[in-house]
């Protein structure tokens, strides 16, 4: 993949760990949780070339998970009601393992809404999303689009409760917890909606497709364009594919530009 970019382009593949040189036949990445380098100090004059081999398969699917029929009590809360239904929730039995409930974080009145699947070990104990290593990622991808958590931007997950040994949600588990995310997407009424992950957009679009294939297109959910994304976890794995999750960051960024 051949790309003529500007300052401000290079500065945001930078903040993803996207590495580039001029003429270069290969993309390279940096650690997560490295420094931030100075792109235009390094940024040689000429035009870069950014070339992705072998991109690696999405993660496969091993069970479908279509959200089912909210729950009519859900859909009728504010936000602290919700809040609280969360907090005491015991409809599946991913509340018997877990520390606290994960409702999200971030500006209640966001442009962007980041749902991700599942609290994982640190983010049960801490009680807000993505405060891992992937969470670091995602913060970088975030600033690599001039984004910050908490400044315009929501956080949340499919599942509320974490999994035991973060295995991945069951199906049953997403339907019981979907009705929440449902809730707080018509209470926060994001500009747009950057889904991390298959589970997180396999819920969002009631689609059995793999990430590989819904990502790239546009979506929509409840009226609100819908962007699907590798998630930061499996990016950390596989990183030729930042080079593509940073091309859905830039198409949520031109829809963004484009709708009202
Ligand atoms: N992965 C997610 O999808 N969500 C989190 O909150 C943390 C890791």
């Amino acid at each position: 993949m051949r790309l003529d970019l500007d300052e401000r382009r290079r500065g945001m593949l930078e903040e993803m760990g996207i590495r580039l040189w001029p003429d270069a036949v290969s993309l390279q990445t940096r650690p997560v949780d490295g420094e931030r380098t100075d792109a235009a100090r390094r940024a040689p004059a000429k035009p870069l070339v950014a070339t992705v081999t072998s991109p690696s398969m999405p993660v496969a699917v091993d069970q479908p998970v279509v959200a089912r029929g909210p729950a009519a009590a859900v859909d009728a809360m504010q936000w602290d009601a919700l809040a609280t239904a969360v907090a005491n929730c015991r409809a599946c039995n991913l509340c018997e393992g877990r520390t606290q409930t994960v409702f999200g974080v971030g500006d209640t009145q966001p442009d962007w809404l980041i749902v991700g699947e599942a609290p994982g070990e640190n983010e049960d104990l801490q009680g807000e999303p993505f405060v891992g290593q992937a969470g670091k990622l995602l913060d970088n991808m975030l600033k690599s689009i001039g984004l910050e958590r908490g400044r315009k931007v929501y956080i949340a997950n499919v599942l509320k409760c974490r999994p035991p040994g973060n295995r991945n949600p069951q199906p049953d588990e997403v339907a019981q917890c979907e009705p929440f995310l449902r809730r707080q997407v018509e209470l926060l009424r994001p500009r747009i909606i950057l889904a991390m992950g298959r589970f997180a957009a396999q819920t969002l679009l009631a689609s059995t497709e793999p990430i590989g294939k819904l990502r790239g297109r546009p979506h929509e959910y409840l009226g609100v364009p819908v962007v699907a994304t590798y998630h930061p976890a499996y990016l950390l794995r596989n990183l030729p594919d930042k080079a593509k999750a940073w091309a859905d960051l830039c198409l949520a960024q031109e829809l963004m530009r484009t709708r009202p």
